[in-house]
């Protein structure tokens, strides 16, 4: 038998597709990204937080601050949205960087998904109560997801130190917990 690293689970999957949506971004107080997907776990659309298209990136003229927030910036769950043409996502999944703000928690609701999982807080008090009342009304799976992100980068490290992997020349690659971000 190969000692053969397990495939990612799909939940893992979906956070590092939302992770590398992130590094899209253009909008320095914030590096969010996003992921959708159907209820049979295809991937329907991936998204950042950035300004409109023809606009100038904050990080190149500065952010447009209203109440602790850029204004300038379409977020990456609406960005996802964005490019589905009105198509919804009954039974589907939403994987967000960071804890989704309540008018895109909205649109995601609008799209039927029954999952939304965020890696990481932010401003976790926001429309707390408002964002459980739906989940339960709903039956939407609201979470943290229980992941850390250097975990999740070692794991995608070693998968591809495993058989077949494209860093199975490089066993020396490691992130180690002494490794600052
Ligand atoms: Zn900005
Ligand atoms: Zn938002």
């Amino acid at each position: 038998m190969l000692n053969t690293p397990p495939r990612l689970r799909f939940k893992k999957y979906g956070a590092l597709i939302a992770l590398s949506a992130s590094c899209r971004s253009t909008c320095p107080r914030a590096r969010v990204g996003s992921s959708l997907f159907d209820s049979g776990k295809r991937v329907a659309a991936t998204g950042f937080n950035g300004v409109p298209s023809g606009q100038p990136h904050c990080d190149e003229v500065g952010c447009v601050m209203v109440n602790g927030h850029c204004n300038n910036t379409v977020h990456a769950e609406k960005s996802a949205k964005g490019t589905l043409n009105g198509r919804k996502l009954p039974g589907g999944y939403v994987f967000v960087t960071h804890r989704p703000c309540r008018p895109c928690f909205d649109e995601m609701v609008e799209l039927e998904v029954a999952h939304i999982g965020f890696l990481t807080e932010y401003r976790p008090n926001d429309d707390r109560e408002y964002i459980e009342k739906v989940c339960r009304e709903k039956g939407i799976e609201f979470e943290k997801l229980p992941f850390d992100i250097k975990d999740l980068l070692k794991e995608l490290l070693t998968f591809h130190q495993g058989p077949g992997g494209l860093l199975v020349q490089k066993p020396w690659l490691t992130i180690s917990d002494e490794t600052p971000y």
